[in-house]
């Protein structure tokens, strides 16, 4: 498997370059491994390679490849949508969920969180630029979801996410993520320090405007049928 530690070097360059070309602090983008669709042996070979964080979008394939790689020191990060008959199992075997976009979500991930859990870290997604994307809560509805889910005890609010709609165009691509990025500072609230934006076709676009997780399949994994 060369070509996944290849392509998992070459990003670490890429991220590495993003950073200084666009004066972030180095090691301010943590490189997320989204590995839905792809088998454990796969997530392991990177795992090998130095990866720690991996993403996953579906929960019946996320916890098979939990159990099947369970002696390895993984951050399992949960990026799909959410169904309510879900938070439950999701509560109690991911450490970040970035795709929670209700308060009835992020409640229920709180009254389910165990216990013996450290707190589960979580980004409100935003629907920043898109119709075609109907997941994610509208900018204008951000900052009371966020006083909203800042009082639940067993969840941290740690930011946002956004998938924009696709574009070629390195402007288009950061136009969104600027608009998002402000208007989080704008909250004035130092707790919310990450900003899981951009994938395999837009990662300096959102580097450039403060990504601090980037969420990367094809460019690591290859493409998915
Ligand atoms: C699949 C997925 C990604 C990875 O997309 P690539 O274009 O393959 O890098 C990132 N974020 C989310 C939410 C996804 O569902």
């Amino acid at each position: 498997m060369t070509t996944l530690i290849h392509s998992l070097k070459q990003l670490h360059r890429q991220i590495r370059q993003a950073e200084i070309s666009y004066q972030r602090p180095p090691n301010s983008v943590l490189l997320l491994a989204v590995s839905k669709t792809k088998p454990a042996s796969m997530l392991a070979i990177a795992y090998q390679a130095g990866q720690r964080h991996f993403g996953e979008n579906y929960l019946q394939e996320a916890l098979s490849k939990q159990q099947a790689l369970g002696a390895f020191d993984i951050t399992w990060h949960f990026i799909g949508p959410i169904q309510s008959n879900k938070t439950k199992a999701i509560a109690s075997h991911f450490d970040w969920v970035h795709s929670v976009d209700s308060l009835k979500i992020a409640r229920r991930l709180s009254e389910q969180r165990p216990q013996h859990l450290a707190p589960l870290n979580i980004c409100l997604q935003v629907n920043i630029s898109n119709e075609a994307s109907k997941s994610g809560i509208d900018l204008d509805n951000l900052a009371e979801l966020c006083e909203q889910v800042a009082v639940l005890p067993n969840i941290k609010l740690r930011g946002v996410m956004a998938i924009p709609a696709p574009s070629d165009s390195f402007e288009q691509q950061c136009q969104p993520y600027k608009t998002l990025y402000q208007a989080v500072k704008n909250l004035n609230k130092p707790e919310l320090d990450t900003f899981s934006f951009g994938m395999s076709d837009d990662l300096n676009a959102a580097i450039a405007q403060g990504a601090t997780i980037v969420r990367i399949g094809t460019a690591l994994f290859g493409k998915r049928p």
